[in-house]
């Protein structure tokens, strides 16, 4: 007789799931903590007339596995064909169906901590190998070690390079990219998760993917388009690339209500809007950065090229929990490689803003007694 445990896969049994941020939990009035939107499109003028919107007439259908007006609209806004485009249910859904589609049992992916916690869960999910490479002590690219991993370990297929980097806010040359499709070609594909792209727009591999077959680019309208609860993302690919994560993808992946909303949120006035919000984030973004600059009890405020920062305190862990008691819901980065005393602050609303930045300036920083259980 096997307990269930028992009888689930031997990597399912071992497998750390993801800790997203809403797992985590916390008693929090101020999230910070999942690099959402401050506002959701329902509470302002970003232009979505929910009431208009008809979902329910056609319920009882299936809805189109790839809906067409969708695709349309998110290939005009990234400039590209039609057929270079698939949806998925966000950015995690597409980050899965590379691995499933390319790595075979015994083979694996390469990735650069710290970065993005979901490209080693997939893999150990799949029971396929994790390969890492840390990212150097500025958070760049390591490319002659990668170079040498790819060289010792031909069963990696895919390589993940997070930019801008969730959680450091890094941003990755074109060139070392370009380097590393350099490396890669005709062995792997690589992986851009261009997730918080929308706040360095320039910085898009997009518009290089006609000179690169194995390039895949991983996009969402969780983070600067303010709509995470649609759970809506995109694969950006050659042809041969997107037939081939069709073959994988399940049958009906959107639903409807999210591809009517999604369809909506990316028409060109709600762009116009998500870029003008986004650049106004950047900014507050920026004030943020440099009045954090300014506390004694901080040691770097990273540089960031997205929606969020990554702080080091001279105690993070204190910070973390302090704030987390008067609801101020942070992510830790205390146990991400390198990453001793960071915490990552999602930038929020001017007011929530404003709320982080009394909290942590009037953080008590006098020497305390250590408490030897944390
Ligand atoms: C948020 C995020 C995603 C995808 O999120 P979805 O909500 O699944 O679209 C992908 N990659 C990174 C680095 C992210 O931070």
């Amino acid at each position: 007789m096997k307990t269930i445990h028992e009888l689930a896969r031997t990597n399912i049994q071992t497998l750390t799931p993801y800790q997203s941020a809403r797992k985590i939990g916390g008693q929090g009035t101020l999230w910070l903590n999942a690099n959402e939107y401050a506002l959701s499109p329902t509470s302002n003028d970003f232009g979505v007339n929910f009431d208009g919107l008809d979902f329910l007439s056609q319920a009882n259908r299936y809805p189109e596995p790839q809906p067409a007006n969708l695709i349309q609209n998110y290939a005009t806004y990234a400039n590209l064909a039609r057929t270079q485009v698939l949806v998925t249910r966000g950015g995690d859904e597409g980050i899965e169906l590379v691995m499933r589609a390319f790595c075979e049992p015994n083979e694996g992916i390469l990735y650069c901590p710290p970065t993005y916690g979901m490209y080693k869960v997939s893999a150990d999910t799949l029971g396929i190998r994790a390969h890492t490479v840390p990212l150097s002590d500025s958070f760049h690219l390591d490319l002659p070690a990668i170079k040498s991993t790819l060289d010792n370990n031909p069963d990696i297929k895919v390589v993940f390079v997070c930019n801008p980097n969730n959680p450091t806010g890094t941003l990755t040359a074109k060139d070392d990219i370009k380097h590393l499709l350099a490396l890669t070609q005709g062995r792997s594909v690589v992986v851009v998760d261009e997730a918080y792209i929308e706040f360095s727009p320039t910085s898009s591999m997009a518009n290089e993917l006609d000179g690169f077959e194995h390039l895949i680019i991983i996009r969402t309208l969780s983070k600067a388009f303010g709509l995470a609860g649609l759970r809506t993302g995109f694969v950006l690919a050659n042809p041969a690339v997107i037939d081939t994560l069709a073959k994988v993808i399940a049958p009906y992946p959107i639903p409807a209500p999210s591809a009517v909303i999604a369809a909506h949120a990316l028409n060109a006035t709600n762009i116009a809007i998500m870029k003008a919000r986004a650049a106004t984030l950047v900014q507050a973004r920026d004030t943020l950065a440099k009045a954090l600059s300014e506390l004694p009890i901080i040691q770097t405020v990273y540089d960031s090229w997205a929606n969020f920062v990554l702080v080091k305190f001279t105690d993070g862990q204190a910070v973390f929990d302090k704030l987390w008691q008067d609801g101020i819901i942070l992510r830790n980065q205390h146990t991400a490689l390198g990453l001793a005393n960071c915490v990552r602050i999602t930038i929020g609303s001017d007011d929530e803003n404003s709320q982080v930045m009394s909290a942590l300036a009037n953080f008590n920083d006098q020497p305390k007694i250590t408490d030897p259980k944390k």
